[in-house]
């Protein structure tokens, strides 16, 4: 299936052919997909929600089944002891991100998870308390360090450093975010950065940027929120010392389920890493002997503070053995295909006037293509919504296509070029 753009075909035939070829295609069957006139929809909306996987109704009977068979039992008994829930995802979603199982836990949800790794890894000073990250991040980011800056006597004018696509452009040159980095050398604290863009669908060199900040004293965390499940990562080579995500998009755990995180073991051994503690990150000898002294586990799970919310990683646990199955490399390498082969088949357009504003290159961007429609854009995205396909639409007239792997297929892709081509 390594089909070059040359290769690729605009025609159902050969989008049929390269689904019989996938091996992964099994897949789309794990999955329960909304319904549109007695049909599937087809869903490019894995970025926003994902779809839910078959196997999690049974996990949640097996969970209620505990609680009603073992009641305060279920913490030490039952299929799946819940004083260890935190640990079951753990293995699975470092795999997807590079991490050594130790330097990932699940808890909260994820801007909660971004504060409590801020207030571990922001320590400013007087003359170093300056943060960088993206323009146009996410909002909940920048309400998040906004408030973090201010809560620590800053104004978010000084001490937030933005970096912009430059004039008349839409995505962000690395070389401005690097140059950014030296420039406020001897100001800067942190580095806090989407992994991927969520409206361009940008996805930004973790490893160059980490190497940046840690040559200027800098710390370096990223919000992985449009890259877990998406793109395979390697953050503990790369030496990012936190990162978190959601698990509903890609990952698809479903609405509020728990978030992952990342602290590296250079950090997470260290108990005298400062945070924010709670019972359920002190060390297991201890916690229930309820005794003074907070000891954090030497692990990512040592940042843990409430209770495991086990209804809320249910579904994750289950979806995350479908990811086990496929191997997020495999899934990485059919979602290059197939986000290839859309943007082949867009640029055989010529009724509508549009623009892909997500990078040309496979290295940066992931399963998503932000699509801007000067005009027609909320037309066209309801005359998909007609026709069965969702995807989802962000003013001013981008449509956001993000073809998920593990349950899109090419004949999915085809589909949707299909409609356009044939758009009035
Ligand atoms: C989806 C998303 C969020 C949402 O955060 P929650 O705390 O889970 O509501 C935050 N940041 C980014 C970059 C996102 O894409």
């Amino acid at each position: 299936m390594n089909q070059t753009t040359e290769q690729f075909q605009a025609t159902a035939a050969f989008a049929a052919m390269m689904d019989n070829a996938d091996s992964l295609k099994a897949f789309k069957q794990s999955f329960f997909f909304p319904q549109h006139n007695g049909n599937d929809v087809i869903y490019f909306c894995g970025n926003s929600l994902g779809l839910q996987p078959k196997s999690v109704p049974a996990a949640i009977e097996t969970e209620l089944k505990s609680w009603r068979e073992l009641a305060v039992g279920g913490y030490f008994g039952g299929e799946n002891p819940w004083l260890y829930y935190q640990d079951y995802v753990s293995l699975s979603m470092a795999k997807l991100i590079g991490a050594k199982n130790n330097e990932v836990t699940a808890m909260n949800t994820l801007t909660v998870n971004l504060h409590l790794l801020m207030q571990s890894f922001y320590k400013p000073t007087k003359q170093r308390f300056k943060i960088i990250m993206e323009a146009g991040a996410f909002p909940s980011d920048q309400y998040a360090v906004e408030t973090l800056v201010k809560i620590n006597g800053f104004s978010p004018d000084e001490a937030i450093i933005e970096i912009s696509p430059r004039e008349g452009e839409k995505l962000i040159h690395e070389e401005d975010i690097l140059s950014a980095i030296k420039t406020n050398a001897n100001e800067l604290a942190m580095v806090m950065f989407g992994g991927m863009n969520y409206y361009t669908g940008q996805l930004f060199n973790m490893k160059r940027i980490t190497e940046a900040a840690h040559e200027v004293g800098a710390v370096a965390g990223f919000d992985l929120a449009h890259v877990a499940g998406n793109v395979p990562l390697s953050l503990h080579d790369w030496d990012v010392d936190f990162a978190a995500w959601c698990t509903y998009k890609y990952l698809n755990a479903g609405p509020g389920a728990t978030g992952g995180l990342f602290v590296h073991e250079k950090h997470a051994n260290d108990i005298e890493t400062p945070r924010l503690g709670g019972w359920w990150g002190n060390d297991e000898k201890t916690r229930f002997k309820m005794e003074k002294g907070f000891i954090p586990k030497p692990l990512a799970s040592g940042w843990n503070i409430s209770t495991a919310q086990v209804f809320n990683m249910v579904s994750l646990k289950a979806s995350l053995a479908l990811f086990d199955d496929a191997g997020i490399d495999n899934l990485r390498k059919k979602s290059i295909t197939l986000t290839n082969y859309l943007e082949f088949l867009l640029k055989q357009l010529s009724n509508i006037s549009f623009e892909i504003i997500t990078p040309e290159n496979s290295d940066e961007r992931g399963a998503q293509l932000s699509l801007f429609f000067k005009h027609d854009g909320r037309r066209i995205h309801d005359e998909m919504h007609n026709n069965g396909i969702i995807v989802d639409y962000r003013e001013p007239g981008v449509i956001r296509v993000a073809p998920a792997p593990m349950y899109c297929s090419f004949a999915d892709v085809y589909r949707f070029y299909e409609i356009l081509k044939n758009f009035k």
